[in-house]
This record gives structure tokens, C-alpha cells and sequence, in this order.
């Protein structure tokens, strides 16, 4: 695994600065103290958490969001010195009586959208870097060479050493330092490695890898923060890895205020996971993947860069083939005590391709939305082809949603003569071209030729092709599949208006963490009306927010149901697990909470977000929009790929006749009636949030949240709200 023995990797660390420091007891789920480097000064510090950030930012993302309004202002770029990475778990976060409870939240300005991103991972980072002392980690400035910094909860110290040795792919460094930095060998589980990856000097669609070390099998596995460019952050700061050890896991380590509450919860949903997920999604031993062939089946993978829904080969990347290769040797917990424990492997992969050519590996997923992204939308059907993908979007720290969208978008262009062999290096990128998928990854990884260009992400390629190749810069912006600067998470979104909302309203931009209303809104029609939509497109980005700011997981929360949810009055919401989160928060924090109160915590954040857009130049109405493409069909032979949906729409929506009308009058039509649907959804979702009509929070809005600030009561005046 290493090309020189561990000793020589250590000797040849140069240790930049350091700091001491009194390790304390967690209270009630907080640390009480965050950390802050500046690698451009070589400086360390540890700064208080207020009450004011608890009242007002609850903990997980919130506090990052905080920290990282107050170290950079509205000229600040992604690769200015004064751009932060924040990362941070929650007060919840770190508890292992309930499932899902050790994501990481990763925040900064991201190089895709200009604006404040969030993504968040598991592994075990965000509880050991509290138990360790620390409600999050704030890193500024950049170093002059690669560095490793080192959170050693066992001692009490940080080190920022250099670091000229290690190399960067995550499948190799995350072993060695997890080595290296162990107490002792007995005590590997007690480091947790961030790294990216070597892609991530190049591409701006570049994410981060959170280790955990897996007990049983004796291995360590990662979980990504992928989304919204972090790990070309990560390394613009010539950070190699962040190492975090914390070998000392016991009993009520994170200071719960009332272990029985906690336990109560714990026990309620354990017990209903053993006896339900066999017969529900059977996470625990397919995963994400079983969405495969659902989206499939109900026409919503994307397939061809989005413009289809559904492909007759999907069924080879399903889940039945995962079943077959996965190892189940051990469960897949990616914190202590997941009984979910879907994080699943392919066990003794032979690599392929690339530097890594005849290495028996073991791959960390695929999870639905690689099978997806760098799957079905870009035409490939092979699934040792999407673990070959899965591996080195892994191991070089590349987003497989970027990654995917970003390949399937240069494919249509190559399609349509837009591209061709001169200005691609001689690539062809047709469609299921797989050869030539992983060369542009790999060339993504030497930061060279067109995966340089593709590796820039869509909005970057746009950009390039008008430019450069004389584009139609309408037609890209029709089939280019991102909304501010981010790709789309892997849902085909053209029946669902709901879900275009869902999609294109959130702040960082089209993430599935935010809202996923597709089968409450297309297949089972339980929104039909526009405040219906708008109601859902408030109550859920709010609830799901709240997750981040807690570092839970929110796969226990509705991948599996209690046997009669279905009776509830509102299903969607899962309410015995709503209940079972106001336990949790009770009995780790100590104060009871209710669901308007929980709504109420992820607003202050979630509004907050927003006017941090506003003040980075985005934020407004104007940014709210998807492509035509998630809307409906571009093409006559999209259109005609569902021709009897639209027919029927235009016939019964618009008033029109069908059969008097030219497909190319249909497809006209219907976009009218389509972009006119989706103006009454926004104004009816911006009513709801307390927005104007240019989607700024309004004065009364900010004050009623308590966020009103004197910069933010600024920033909402200037933008008239
Ligand atoms: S449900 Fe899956 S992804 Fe979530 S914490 Fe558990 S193992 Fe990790």
C-alpha cells in the first residue's frame, strides 16, 4: 500500500505550528468551543460558542454557516484566502443509541455556485472532532505547501504539520495516516481521515472523503461530502488530510441530559428496523440501490442526460446484481450503532484501468445516485463499469453527481455535432461510451486534456462551448442540467412540479437533501394545488434542514415506517419518528421541543442561508430557475418519448387540440404552459417562506426568526424585502 515504509513519512513531517489544550467533558451535546486554524499565518485558536449561536443556530451547519458569514465578505471568492472550510457535526450528533447519528456537515463558498454550499458526509469525523473538544473546525487562509492538520483528542493538541511525502489519493493516504496517527494498532477505530483526492487540484467538482475504520473487517471506509465543490477548496488550501483521533469511546461521552429519554427512542426504532426493513427497502443489505429500479419503473431515472426516464437495460444495474456482489460479511454501519447499516462494498474489486490498473481494492458503494449519475445518464449499463467509476470518482475526490451530469451534458453536445474529435482530443463521446468516460476522469485526475474542460462542471462547459465552439447558448442552458452552478441530484423532474420547485428553490442549489417530493406529488397526488405544493416545498426543506443541524442522518427517518403509517393523517411526515427526534433532542439537550419548534430552528438557518446568497450577489428570483429540461421536453424526441402524456396535458391543462398541432407546435406549447405553471409555484412557495416576490426574506420575516442582525437587516433592505 505504501511505497516507503510509515517511519519515513513521519520523519519527514515539519511541524508549522502547534497548540495545547485542556480537553473537557461534552455538555448536553456541545463542546462549547470551536477551533480555528489560519494556515496562511500558521495561526491556531479556539474561540467560545455563545448562547446566541445555540438560540439561534442550534449547532451542525448553522454554526458553520455562522462562522464562515463572519470570515468572509460579499467580494470573497471560492479561492480567496479569507474563504473558510467549516466543518462541524451537531449537538445530537455522536450518540449511538439511534441510528444515523455521526454525519459531518461541510460548508464554504463553493467554486460551482458563488455561494455558501453545504454537503454533508458520515464516518466518524464530526463526533470525534467534539468529543475531542470541538463543535466545529473553521480553517482560513492557505498554506505554502501541503499539510496535514492533526486534531489529537487524546492529548489535547493540534499540529499543522508539512506534509511532502504522502500521496493523495484517499483509498491510499486514508490507511496510512489512520496508521499512523492509531494510539496503538489495537486503536485504529479512534482516527477518522478527511482527504480529497488527487482530481481535486484540477476539477471544480471535487468532494471530500470522511474515513471511518470498519471494526470487523479490519478496513478503513469512507463516506463522501461530495457535493458543491469542497475538496478543490480543500486543496486550493494545500491541505493534504485532516486527521482527527479520538481513541477513548464510553458510556454517556456526549454529556446526555437524560440517557432513559434517548434510550427510549433508540429501542423504539432499533426494534422496528430489525422487524421491518427485511420486508420494506431492506437498506441493510441493498442500500440506496433498490431505487434503481423504481425511478425505472416509474419512468424518473435519468437516462441520456435526463431525457428519458427509463431505459430497458436499467435492470442490470439494479439492485438484484448488488445483492450478488456486495460483501455481508459484517453490517455497514457508517457511525457506531447504525442498525440501518447501509453503507455497502464491493469486496476484492479488480481495477480496470488507470494508475490503479490489477490492484484488488475494495469500492465504498455505488449508492443510488452513482448508478445514476455516472450509470443510466450517461448510457452505461455495465455495473463493473459503474464500480470502476464509483472507485476513482472515490479515490480521486471527484462528486459522482457532478461527475455523471457533467459527462452526459458534454455526450448530448458531442451528439449534436456541438462537440467533435478535433476540440474533445480525439475523445468520442457517444453515448455508453465507457472507455471514454474513464479517460476523462482519469485525465481529470492529470489535469489535462478535455476532462480538465468537463471537469469544470456544466455551467464552467457552457460557458467554454459558446465561446469557444459557437454554441446556441439558449439550447445549452435548456439541456444543461444545473441549477446555480450545482448538477442536479439524479431525479427526472419533468412530471413533478413539485419536485422542479424542490430542485431549483433550494438555496445551495438542486440537492435531494433538501426536498424530495416526487411520489407525493406525481405518483401518489397528494398535493395537487399550488399552496399544497408550496406548504410541502416550506414543511420539508425545513424539516430535512434540521438533520444538519443535529450531524443526523436522515435514511431512519423515512426509509423505514411503523406498519401503520399509512393510517397517519399526514404519512409523508412519518410522525412516530418526528416524535421519536423530540425525544432525542430532550434527552440529549435537556429541554423539551416540539415540531413547530423544530421548524422554527431550521428557519432561522435556512433564511440565514438565504441572505448569504443575497449578499455574495445571488439569492434572487433569478436564480430560482431549473433548465427546460427538468421541466419538460426540449426535442421533438423527448416529446415524442411520452407523447400520449403531453397530448393529454395540452388537451385537458391548456385547452389545445393535439391532433390539429405539429409536434414542434406541441413542444412549443407545452413549454408555454409549463414556465407559466412553475411562476405561480414560486410566487405561491415565496408567500409561504415569507418572501417577496423577488424571493428576498422580508423585514417582518428575519425579525420574527430573530436573525435581524444589523448586516442582515442591511442586506434584505438593499434587495427591497
Ligand atoms: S443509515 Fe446508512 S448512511 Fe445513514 S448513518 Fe446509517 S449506515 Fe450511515
Amino acid at each position: 500500500m505504501y511505497d516507503m515504509p510509515l517511519e519515513k513519512y513521519k520523519e519527514s513531517h515539519r511541524l508549522l505550528t502547534s497548540l495545547e489544550y485542556e480537553t473537557k467533558p461534552v455538555v448536553h451535546g456541545y463542546a462549547n468551543r470551536t477551533l480555528f486554524i489560519d494556515l496562511s499565518k500558521n495561526e491556531i485558536g479556539i474561540k467560545p460558542v455563545t448562547q446566541q449561536m445555540k438560540d439561534i443556530f442550534t449547532g451542525g451547519r448553522g454554526f458553520c454557516l455562522w462562522l464562515l458569514w463572519n470570515a468572509v465578505n460579499s467580494k470573497t471568492q471560492w479561492d480567496s484566502p479569507e474563504n473558510e472550510l467549516v466543518i462541524a457535526g451537531g449537538p445530537i450528533g455522536g450518540i449511538t443509541q439511534y441510528p444515523g447519528s455521526g454525519k459531518s456537515t461541510v460548508v464554504t463558498i463553493s467554486p460551482l455556485t458563488g455561494v455558501a454550499n453545504d454537503s454533508n458526509g458520515g464516518g466518524y469525523f464530526g463526533p470525534y472532532l467534539k468529543y475531542s473538544g470541538f463543535d466545529a473546525l473553521e480553517i482560513q487562509g492557505k498554506a505554502e505547501k501541503d499539510v496535514i492538520i492533526f486534531i489529537d483528542g487524546d492529548n489535547g493538541r493540534v499540529t499543522v504539520e508539512e506534509a511532502p511525502l504522502e500521496m493523495l489519493d484517499t483509498h491510499r493516504i486514508n490507511v496510512l495516516l489512520t496508521e499512523m496517527y492509531a494510539k496503538d494498532e489495537k486503536s485504529l477505530r479512534g482516527v477518522s481521515v478527511i482527504s480529497a483526492g488527487r482530481a481535486a487540484d484540477y476539477a471544480a467538482i471535487s468532494g471530500l472523503n470522511i474515513s471511518f475504520f470498519d471494526q470487523r473487517r479490519k478496513e478503513v471506509r469512507i463516506k463522501q461530502a461530495a457535493r458543491g465543490g469542497s475538496g478543490r477548496v480543500f486543496r486550493d488550501k494545500k491541505i493534504k488530510a485532516i486527521v482527527v483521533r479520538f481513541s477513548d469511546m464510553k458510556g454517556n461521552i456526549n454529556g446526555v441530559a437524560d440517557p432513559e429519554l434517548v434510550s427510549k427512542a433508540g429501542k423504539r426504532i432499533n426494534k422496528e428496523i430489525a422487524e421491518l426493513d427485511p420486508v420494506q427497502n431492506d437498506m441493510a443489505h441493498l442500500g440506496t440501490t433498490n431505487l434503481v429500479e423504481v425511478m425505472n419503473y416509474h419512468d424518473l431515472l435519468p437516462v441520456q442526460n435526463f431525457r428519458y426516464g427509463k431505459s430497458d437495460q436499467a435492470v442490470k444495474i439494479s439492485a438484484d446484481y448488488w445483492r450478488k456482489v456486495f460483501d455481508y460479511s459484517a453490517p455497514d454501519s457508517c457511525w457506531y450503532g447504525c442498525s440501518m447499516a447501509c453503507s455497502h462494498m464491493v469486496a476484492n474489486y479488480t481495477v480496470k484501468t488507470g494508475p490503479y490498473k490489477g490492484n484488488i481494492v475494495s469500492v465504498d458503494g455505488p449508492e443510488y445516485e452513482t448508478l445514476g449519475g455516472v450509470g443510466s445518464n450517461i448510457d452505461v449499463f455495465d455495473p463493473e463499469i459503474v464500480a470502476e467509476i464509483n472507485f476513482y470518482a472515490d479515490t480521486y475526490g471527484l462528486d459522482t453527481i457532478s461527475l455523471g451530469n457533467s459527462i452526459a451534458f458534454a455526450m448530448e453536445c458531442y451528439e449534436k455535432g456541438i462537440l467533435n474529435k478535433e476540440n474533445t482530443g480525439g475523445l468520442e463521446l457517444t453515448w455508453g461510451n465507457a472507455d471514454v468516460a474513464l479517460e476523462l476522469i482519469h485525465q481529470m485526475g492529470r489535469g489535462e486534456g478535455f476532462g480538465m474542460i468537463v471537469g469544470q462542471g456544466i455551467r464552467a462547459m457552457k460557458k467554454h462551448f459558446v465561446e469557444n465552439f459557437g454554441a446556441d447558448p439558449e439550447y445549452l442552458n435548456d439541456i444543461g442540467m444545473e441549477i446555480k452552478g450545482l448538477e442536479i441530484s439524479e431525479y427526472m423532474t419533468k412530471e413533478s412540479l413539485a419536485q422542479q420547485g424542490g430542485y431549483a428553490l433550494a438555496t445551495k442549489g438542486p440537492q435531494h437533501d433538501e426536498a424530495w417530493l416526487i411520489f407525493m406529488d406525481m405518483v401518489l397526488n397528494q398535493i395537487p394545488t399550488f399552496e399544497d405544493k408550496a406548504e410541502a416545498l416550506h414543511y420539508f426543506p425545513m424539516w430535512r434542514t434540521w438533520f444538519s443541524l443535529h450531524g443526523l442522518c436522515k435514511l431512519p427517518w423515512n426509509d423505514v415506517v411503523p406498519v401503520d403509517n399509512k393510517l397517519e393523517k399526514e404519512p409523508a411526515k412519518v410522525p412516530e419518528h418526528v416524535k421519536n427526534y423530540t425525544w432525542l433532542y430532550e434527552g440529549v439537550l435537556g429541554k423539551p421541543i416540539t415540531i413547530d419548534e423544530i421548524i422554527f430552528q431550521s428557519e432561522k438557518v435556512y433564511n440565514f442561508q438565504r441572505i448569504f446568497s443575497l449578499r455574495m450577489g445571488y439569492g434572487k428570483r433569478e436564480n430560482d430557475y431549473p433548465p427546460y429540461r427538468a421541466m419538460g421536453p426540449v426535442t421533438v424526441e423527448e416529446y415524442q418519448s411520452r407523447e400520449e402524456r403531453y397530448d393529454k396535458s395540452l388537451r385537458e391543462d391548456v385547452g389545445l387540440d393535439p391532433e390539429k398541432m405539429s409536434v414542434e407546435e406541441k413542444v412549443d406549447a407545452l413549454r408555454k404552459y409549463r414556465y407559466e405553471r412553475y411562476e405561480k409555484l414560486v410566487d405561491a412557495v415565496y408567500l409561504r417562506r415569507g418572501w417577496n416576490s423577488n424571493g428576498v426574506p422580508k423585514l417582518e420575516t428575519i425579525k420574527r426568526l430573530g436573525i435581524d442582525f444589523p448586516e442582515v437587516v442591511e442586506i434584505v433592505r438593499q434587495n427591497g424585502g
